[in-house]
């Protein structure tokens, strides 16, 4: 160890330009307020031990003394910024006045040190002596009698020490123990230090000057202190980048989630994100909903411990009141589950904080909530505001147009009313059914029923109570629908049951599902002291079955409904045959279509009125259709189906029209036909406002008198609209046609109606004509005929086959007889010759009835 002093003092100047260079590098210097005076105090003690570093090895006294001055300067210097170090390190201020005393001080001891002749040390007598220090290594130092200030400059230091010992106790007591300790041992070194070169100065010690030490061990320390502290930082900013990550990536997600196209994965997403990042012990989103009158929290979504947990829903009582304000947020940081005892979600989870959130949309109105519980007290809460405040509205809309969906989902598919399946519903169900029936090889059934004279109930009993008794009904049949039954609301007062399982026995299965829902149908429904009974018919239809045929479940159902309505059944089952008339009426409505259009296939023909004496007395023209296509079709048939497919007018005016010119053309054939013809006016036709106008062009066109014809209708097509018939039929009567009320005795028949109606002749019906031989009938025919007279009625029996019948009604007082007996309808050309002959029947009719 022979180079111990260049090793010593080369080493304390390294470390401390490396800590100066450390403290620089680390830029800390504005952020750690003790950094500045600690490269003051560096750079000082780099001089410092560079100066005893040359002292120790000066050859002259000059170049000792030299050195040494430079020394005590630097610790002039030094001690004010060895203080200010550590009052800056404990957090504290500069107090002014220790600022400017120990400047003031520093400042002179400074002065005196370089101004006095023998420095601040010494007074004079300075000798240079050599010494052997433990390695061997000869090292100087000055001596000489010491300087009258020096005293002065010791004081000056224990002040400053005496300043440092206060430091300690305040960072005793604000528990800076770190500090404190670092604090201690450098000043226990400086003690000692100070120690030590009073003792080598006095020569009781032959070693070097060491009082750099302390320093230098305090920049390694600060130095120390910085890797700490960027270790620290490195973590805690490794942690917020990673927050800051997981913030970016929910943004993101929010952002994203518009496009996505499942919306309770981008619900499932956000909440797990969101638990990710604020430590929730539990995150779930709820909305307001209402069950049995009651207000419930139901919970869409909870995740715990990363995992969807089932919903669970909680009446909105007092507590919840409390914390889902629903239009504000709400943070319980801690005691929880102390606040809420009864709270058995927050007990169970140990809950101590909360945080409430309202899902507000931008129309500001209030969706529903996300609440975060935490297991653990609250602290950093607004740091997730801002995600909180996009996810909010992000939820919001979602949560919205999830709503607005189903509301219109639930519009479009569920009656309002029963809140049953719509018919656009059932229209789907039955198609997915038969889809599936199909490729199962399986079969379903469909009953459609219709409420009977519910349009009465509403007329007698209102509106509301009808809209009662609808909802009572919608609800006793959404008890009886299952996974196998469906029963959806088809129309107004229309219901349709599906039953999705009829392979076996499947008559049998529907009649007993039948007699189930009658039963409902039938219960009494209350409301405000009224009591109905409703009742009801159906059609049935089991599918797939139709083969080949092009028509739909639906209308099946319809078809048999309708059966069911004609034969006044309760239930009817829908019939393949049927199809086949239906069938056959699309194809019979086109041909007659064209028919009318071509007029080729179309004709009159006329049947003969006689009188008692067996005169002709008119005819009745009636219409017949011989198609190329089907042949003969009966005009019972082709009139029915003009009338429902409105045929029926264009039909209608060519027979009168082609009645007209007929008549036009016996008055120039000479036949001298002076009675009336009668043509038939189905009350389709007459309700044609125009109906009357269009009658009388038809007339003038041919130039006929309305005296020559006569119009025959039917009771039943008048009763529907009574007083437009009765002014339409009046005007007609007024200028010259005379009016027949035809199928007299059958349907509504109600001699009541007869009073009002503008009539002249009264056509009794074939089938009371045929029904003569029995008593009753007598007396009723006498009584019709006697009647009709005393109304100034003439009477026409229709269908008369028999002599039989013509003497019975002769006998009666019938006027006038049409009927095979004496004719069958004939054409025009035939007409007129039996018109002109005289034919056996005629002849015969007419011995009998003058004998
Ligand atoms: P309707 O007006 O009651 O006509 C009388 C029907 O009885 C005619 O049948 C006629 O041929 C039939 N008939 C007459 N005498 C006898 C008889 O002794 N025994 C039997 N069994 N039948 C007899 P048709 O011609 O088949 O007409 C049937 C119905 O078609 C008519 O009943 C009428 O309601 C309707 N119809 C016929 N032509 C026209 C028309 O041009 N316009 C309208 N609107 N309806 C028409
Ligand atoms: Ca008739
Ligand atoms: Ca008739």
């Amino acid at each position: 160890m022979t180079s111990f002093i260049p090793f010593y003092y080369s080493s304390t100047i390294s470390i401390n330009i490396l800590c100066l260079l450390i403290l620089l590098a680390s830029g800390m210097s504005k952020r750690m307020p003790h950094f500045k005076p600690l490269m003051i105090g560096c750079v000082l003690s780099i001089i410092y031990q560079y100066s005893l570093w040359n002292y120790h090895e000066s050859v002259t006294a000059e170049n000792a003394f030299y050195w040494i001055r430079l020394q005590t300067s630097i610790i002039c210097v030094g001690m004010p910024a060895f203080l200010f170090v550590f009052i800056r390190w404990s957090d504290q201020k500069i107090p002014p006045w220790l600022m400017i005393v120990t400047s003031l001080l520093s400042i002179l001891f400074l002065s005196l040190n370089l101004f006095q002749p023998f420095s601040l040390r010494y007074s004079g007598d300075l000798e240079l002596i050599t010494y052997t220090i433990f390695s061997g290594e000869a090292a100087s130092r000055l001596v000489g009698s010491p300087g009258i200030f020096v005293t002065a400059f010791y004081f000056y230091t224990l002040f400053i020490y005496a300043y440092l010992i206060k430091i300690v106790a305040n960072l005793i007591k604000s528990k800076q123990f770190a500090l404190c300790a670092m604090l201690t041992s450098v000043l226990c070194l400086f003690i000692a230090s100070t120690i030590l070169s009073s003792l080598i100065n006095r020569g009781i010690v032959n070693f070097v000057l060491m009082g750099g030490m302390p320093f230098t061990l305090l920049n390694l320390l600060a130095c120390a202190s910085i890797a700490t502290a960027l270790n620290e930082k490195t973590l805690s900013l490794d942690n917020q980048i990673s927050k800051r990550q997981n913030l970016e990536s929910i943004l993101s997600s929010l952002a994203k989630g518009v496009s996505s196209t499942n919306s309770n994965q981008f619900f499932v997403d956000m909440l797990l994100e969101l638990e990710k990042i604020s430590d929730a012990k539990m995150i779930y989103l709820c909305v307001l909903a209402e069950q049995d009158g009651q207000q419930m929290i139901e919970t869409k979504l909870v995740i715990e411990n990363s995992h969807i947990s089932p919903n669970f829903s909680v009446p909105l009582n007092d507590i919840h009141q409390d914390l889902i304000t629903y239009d504000k947020k709400l943070i319980i940081k801690k005691g929880l589950a102390k606040r809420f005892p009864e709270a058995e979600l927050f007990q169970n989870l140990k809950a101590e904080g909360l945080i409430n959130i309202p899902l507000k949309t931008n129309h500001n109105t209030i969706e529903g909530s996300l609440v975060l519980i935490f297991d653990k007290s609250i602290k950093h809460e607004d740091k997730l505001a801002q995600v909180f405040d996009i996810f909010s509205s992000r939820a919001a809309s979602e949560i919205r147009r999830n709503r607005l969906e189903s509301e219109l989902h639930q519009m479009a598919f569920y009656d309002f009313q029963t809140k049953l399946p719509n018919l656009t519903q059932i229209h789907r169900l039955i198609d997915n059914l038969y889809e599936q029936n199909k490729t199962n090889n399986t079969y379903s059934a469909l009953i459609l029923l219709n409420l009977s004279r519910f349009t009465e109930v509403n007329r007698q009993y209102g509106f509301e109570f009808a809209e009662h008794a609808i909802i009572t009904l919608g609800e006793r049949l959404q008890k009886y629908s299952n996974e196998d039954i469906v029963i959806g609301r088809a129309g107004g007062d229309e219901f349709a049951v599906l039953i999705k399982n009829a392979n076996e026995g499947a008559d049998k299965l529907i009649l007993a599902h039948w007699d189930a829902i009658k039963r409902m149908i039938n219960a009494p429904i209350h409301d405000g002291g009224r009591t109905v009974s409703l009742s009801s018919c159906a059609g049935a239809v089991v599918f797939p079955q139709l083969n080949g045929h092009s028509i739909d479940v639906m209308r099946c159902a319809e078809i048999a409904l309708r059966q069911t309505k004609q034969e006044n059944l309760s239930i009817s089952m829908f019939d393949a045959r049927i199809l086949e008339d239906m069938d056959r009426k699309h194809l019979l409505e086109s041909l007659l279509e064209q028919a009318i259009k071509t007029r080729t296939e179309l004709y009159a023909v006329y049947q003969p009125k006689v009188n008692v004496h067996g005169e002709l007395t008119g005819a009745e023209a009636l219409a017949r259709w011989t198609s190329k296509d089907v042949g003969i079709v009966s005009p019972v048939e082709f009139i029915e189906i003009a009338e429902h497919s409105g045929l029926i007018e264009k039909l209608g005016y060519w027979m009168i029209d082609t009645v007209c010119q007929q008549i036009k053309q016996w008055n120039t054939q000479g036949l001298g036909f002076q009675n009336r013809i009668a043509i038939n006016i189905s009350a389709y036709q007459l309700r044609k406002s125009n109906f009357v106008e269009t009658v009388l062009d038809i007339l003038a066109k041919h130039d006929i008198q309305p005296t020559q014809l006569e119009l025959e209708l039917t009771e039943s097509g008048l009763l529907t609209n009574l007083e437009d018939c009765i002014a339409k039929l009046s005007a007609l009567r007024d200028i010259g046609f005379t009016i027949a009320l035809d199928d007299f005795g059958t349907g509504y028949s109600s001699l009541s109606h007869l009073k009002d109606l503008p009539l002249d002749v009264l056509k009794i019906d074939r089938s009371f004509v045929n029904s003569l031989d029995a008593k009753k009938a007598c007396e009723l025919a006498r009584s019709i005929i006697s009647i009709g007279h005393h109304m100034s009625m003439s009477i026409v029996a229709e269908g008369v086959e028999e002599l039989i019948q013509v003497e019975k009604l002769n006998e009666m007082g019938c006027d006038i007889f049409q009927g095979y007996y004496f004719s069958k309808p004939m054409t025009a050309k035939s007409f007129f010759t039996w018109a002109t002959k005289s034919s056996p029947t005629k002849k015969q009719a007419h011995r009998i009835l003058t004998s």
